[in-house]
């Protein structure tokens, strides 16, 4: 491989930009496609290993397949489930769209499991109810046995393959190229080859997923690193809404990968150590399928009390063994697997060892709910800034405001993908030419890997160390429970690691293949994100959803019913507040009221 030199910079001319081919790039991709438009889709690994490939336990519709449903139920559900800081408007988009974009999934192709009728099959999940809470649990999780995001991800690649969708896999974004215009396009670095290439656009969508890497413990791949919302900060545009982490409550304990809340729609339930099946206590009605944040509180306050399973105390059971191994190898089959590799467990004979694990970014780039990302700009506080997008996980629009209902997640990757391309081929009408772009605009992007490489020494990088340091700093400070004071020490710590990062050095030079590289530029952009997330989690003076505080314990809709925004600005986190959109579009708003279950 002959040596490239800096000044070399492929430069790439299409209509539209995708960082991302998960759920949320590739439907949004497909979108375009269909429509004749040329599109890229940039993707830091291969396309179908993107983080939705692991998704499990289903997506959620009114479809009443199962037990009768409506639309206005699983918005009820979710407002609630939301802790009332989703944006209603949103809200109500979402869940009326979904029927109809998981129809639209399956005539695609994706292989849903059914009932005997034929039709979808439909398992409760946690905080799902009828009649508006009246009725009972509701089954609204369409699901694929347990590999749901798996057949999702798939199918979606295929239909992008036959659309002509033009995929750059191995390629990681390294700077949004923008100016008071707007958004113009991507800087990126072929990881395969080390070359440069700057992919002119005249729109850009970054749907890069979340940031689960901020944890020591998490669901989440070693790719979800946050990249989307730390492009945004350095183009000098907030993030919202990112103190609100979701544990999910049942990873498998020490180790992280999930156990679908699936298991419990399906039957199964948490017992402590003393075998009590603890959850009747704390949510009496909704038991083990409570809303997550809810179930997480529960798990950590019985090993707090001294119920944690193991020589340490630090974990609780699910038991499903009750199930039966028919039912336990045709809906939950992957779980099985999972249990057996990470937990040496036969589910089907022995309750799986499982604690809160981080799992969910709630929080991301701010979008209206046309994936437009906006700013707060003279009146408005949600101006649109002209030709960037952003939706999935990285986005927040925000359907799911302090707290993501399950399968909730899947369902807003597609309908967003989905709305987010049709508002770009309105916008691409009316922009049918690319913007002229200043020359050398790119160079910032080549001066960030640049920076590494010249810095390259040979021995021993230090990434691992100070990754670990963070994630350690994360999980211990800003965990289920926050109190000021650790807090405070938390973000001191991370203020040292921040700066400990500027002066760190890689021990690989190399440009062809250069792991090492690309794990040094994730850290810098999850080092942003903790940043941003430790002083938003330490400002916010209550308790609501994921956001759980020991010194402030209640919710506070006087003082904070509205969203954080945070800026990096020369190294400094500014924090500003924009209100929540308690509006709806066609239907009365649901006020806030107390959140049982
Ligand atoms: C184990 C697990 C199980 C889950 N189960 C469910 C479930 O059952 N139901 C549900 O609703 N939700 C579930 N979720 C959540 C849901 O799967 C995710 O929120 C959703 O799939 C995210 O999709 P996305 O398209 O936004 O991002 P992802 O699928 O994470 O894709 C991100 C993409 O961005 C690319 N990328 C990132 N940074 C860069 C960069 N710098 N340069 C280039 N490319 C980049 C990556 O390569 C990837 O292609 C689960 C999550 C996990 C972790």
């Amino acid at each position: 491989m002959a040596y490239l030199s800096t000044e070399k910079v492929e430069h790439h001319f299409f209509d539209v930009v995708i960082i991302g081919s998960g759920g949320a790039g590739m439907r949004c991709a497909l979108q375009l496609a269909d429509a004749g438009h040329r599109v890229a889709v940039l993707t830091k690994v291969l396309p179908t290993r993107s983080h939705t490939v692991a998704a499990q336990g289903g997506i959620n519709a009114a479809l009443g397949n199962v037990l009768s449903d409506h639309w206005l139920w699983h918005m009820y559900d979710t407002v609630k489930g939301s802790d009332y800081l989703g944006d209603q408007d949103a809200i109500e988009y979402l869940c009326r769209a979904a029927p109809l974009v998981v129809r639209e999934l399956e005539h695609q192709g994706v292989p849903f499991s059914r009932i005997e009728n034929g039709r979808i099959y439909q398992r409760p999940f946690g905080g799902q109810s009828r009649e508006l809470g009246e009725g009972g649990q509701a089954a609204r999780t369409c699901a694929a046995a347990d590999r749901t995001g798996h057949a999702i991800l798939h199918t979606l690649y295929q239909q992008n393959l036959r659309a002509g969708t033009h995929f750059c896999q191995e390629y990681f974004a390294l700077e949004l190229v923008t100016n008071e215009d707007g958004c113009h396009g991507v800087m990126a670095w072929d990881i395969a080859r080390g070359s440069y290439h700057f992919f002119q656009a005249k729109a850009v969508i970054l749907a890069t997923g979340g940031a689960g890497r901020l944890f020591r413990t998490t669901t989440n791949a070693h790719i979800c690193t946050g990249d989307g919302a730390a492009l945004a900060l350095d183009a000098g545009l907030p993030v919202e809404d990112m103190e609100f982490f979701q544990f999910h409550p049942t990873g498998i304990a020490h180790v992280g990968p999930l156990i679908t809340e699936g298991v419990r729609g399906e039957g199964g339930y948490l017992i402590n150590s003393e075998g009590e099946r603890f959850m009747e206590r704390y949510a009496p009605t909704a038991k083990d399928l409570a809303s997550r944040d809810v179930v997480s509180r529960a798990i950590a306050q019985e090993i707090r009390e001294g119920r944690g399973c193991g020589p340490d105390k630090d974990y609780v059971l699910l038991k499903l063994d009750h199930l039966g191994r028919e039912l336990i190898m045709s809906r939950l089959p992957n779980i099985h697997e999972l249990a057996w590799r990470f937990a040496h467990v036969d589910c089907t004979k022995e309750p799986i060892p499982v604690q809160p694990t981080a799992h969910y970014t709630m929080g991301g780039v701010p979008t209206n709910r046309f994936g437009e990302v906006v700013r707060p700009c003279g009146e408005t506080m949600e101006e649109p800034f002209p030709g960037l997008y952003a939706i999935g996980e990285a986005a927040c629009v925000s359907v799911h405001g302090a707290n993501r209902l399950g399968g909730n997640s899947l369902l807003e990757i597609i309908v967003f993908g989905r709305a987010c391309g049709n508002r770009v081929l309105g916008f691409l009408k009316e922009h049918p030419y690319h913007a002229s772009v200043d020359k050398g605009c790119w160079q910032a992007g080549v001066d960030r890997v640049e920076r590494w490489l010249s810095r390259a020494r040979g021995r021993q990088g230090d990434i691992p160390r100070l990754r670990k340091a963070m994630q350690q700093t994360m999980q211990e400070h800003f965990s289920v429970y926050r109190t000021e004071s650790p807090m405070r020490e938390g973000l001191q710590n991370l203020k040292s690691l921040a700066s400990a990062l500027d002066d760190a050095v890689i021990a690989d030079g190399g440009r062809v293949f250069n792991t090492e590289l690309v794990e040094a530029m994730e850290l810098e952009n999850l080092m942003k994100l903790a940043l941003v997330t430790a002083a938003g989690a330490l400002a916010r003076t209550e308790s609501r959803g994921a956001h759980a505080r020991d010194d402030y314990p209640e919710r506070d809709d006087k003082h904070w019913l509205k969203h954080t925004l945070a800026w990096i600005r020369e190294g400094v986190v500014e924090l500003d507040y924009k209100p929540v959109r308690l509006e709806p579009l066609s239907v009365p708003s649901f006020p806030p009221k107390r959140r049982v279950y």
